[in-house]
């Protein structure tokens, strides 16, 4: 999953550093349907530069990037210059009944979702509690009562947790278990020469073991 560039221009953006953003606040834009275009221009429309959020992931799965990261967003009072905005297509609320709504999200937009929650999170250190739905900061139903806040977030907890599966991984785990190696190792440090003798020899030693 590739984060693609809206191409919106803004009148006028506050550059933040990018260490100072630490949250993460989720939203929908009540809106059955909205391109990056049309919430840029909603958001304009209110007298802002331009759209709000940082992060727009569509029902397609395509995940945009609206507001460049490293600026104030304009999604949530109090929290835009350390959190980002991340928007999910849709209108999960039924505040207004003539409106459609999304009493369900379809799975794709979900795991384009988990994914870029989840690069998100790595790449701006920011830990799975610090992923917040619009609600907890602001007396309005965003990101909507049928939005499945906690399924995402439970899903994105447990795939940060998860070690990244390195190629060597297998080989490594047989010499372990034959004795041939007998502490765990970053995959990716160097080796001594004392290490490499070691384990030669204990190689050297099996394959002598095995010929009596
Ligand atoms: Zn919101």
């Amino acid at each position: 999953m590739e984060f693609k560039n809206a191409n919106l221009t803004f009148d006028k953006l506050h550059i933040v550093s990018l260490k100072e953003k630490e949250e993460i606040i989720v939203h929908h834009p009540a809106a059955y349907f909205a391109t990056p275009e049309q919430i840029h221009q909603w958001h304009k429309e209110r007298g802002w530069s331009g759209a709000g959020y940082h992060v727009y992931i569509r029902k397609s799965g395509e995940v945009y990037i609206l507001r460049p990261i490293n600026t104030a967003g304009a999604h949530c009072k109090g929290h835009n210059r350390k959190g980002i905005g991340v928007c999910f297509e849709g209108n999960f609320s039924d505040w207004n009944p003539r409106l459609k709504i999304d009493k369900e999200m379809n799975p794709k937009q979900f795991e384009a979702g988990v994914e870029a929650l989840v690069k998100l999170c790595k790449q701006f250190k920011i830990p799975v509690e610090k992923i917040y739905p619009h609600n907890k900061f602001a007396k309005k139903d965003c990101p909507g009562k049928y939005f499945p806040f906690e399924q995402l977030i439970n899903t994105v907890g447990i795939k940060l947790q998860e070690k990244e599966y390195h190629w060597a991984q297998k080989d490594f785990e047989k010499l372990k278990a034959d004795g041939i190696i007998t502490s765990d190792h970053d995959l990716n440090s160097p080796l001594t020469w004392g290490e490499f003798s070691v384990v030669i020899n204990r190689i050297r030693e099996s394959i002598e073991k095995n010929k009596k």
